[in-house]
């Protein structure tokens, strides 16, 4: 997709700290981590939010997910806890519309997120 910048990011034509990659995903460090740990999680194929993910290729998300939580225990934060979240659409405050897992923790986490 032109002009969206986490396919950059994929693409390698924007560098970033890639902590995990393999055919249908990347993870890497967000540029601005609300927590010691915060790592954003995407797919390779473009979709802009979680509402343009199609019934047929649902699948993707639970690998997202199940890479998260591998990703939480690598980084040895499995055990205190973490958060993932998935902002969707503007009200949630979604920035960059290739949808993406934010891995947050290494924290407290509070609640409500606001
Ligand atoms: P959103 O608000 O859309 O859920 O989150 C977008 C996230 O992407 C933000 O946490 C922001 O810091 C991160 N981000 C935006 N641009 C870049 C970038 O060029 N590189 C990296 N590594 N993270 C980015
Ligand atoms: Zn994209």
């Amino acid at each position: 997709m032109e002009n969206c910048i986490f396919c950059k990011i994929i693409d390698k034509e924007i560098p970033s700290e890639i902590v995990f990659e393999d055919e249908r995903i990347i993870a890497f460090n967000d540029i601005n981590p609300q927590a010691p740990i915060h790592i954003l999680l995407i797919p390779k194929e473009h979709f802009a939010s979680l509402n343009n993910i199609p019934e047929g290729k649902k699948d993707i998300l639970s690998h997202i997910l199940l890479k998260a939580r591998q990703i939480a225990q690598q980084e040895g934060i499995a055990e205190n806890g973490y958060r993932i979240v998935l902002n969707t659409e503007k009200d949630s405050g979604q920035e960059v519309f290739h949808i993406h897992f934010h891995l947050l923790g290494g924290r407290r986490m509070t609640w409500p997120p606001g």
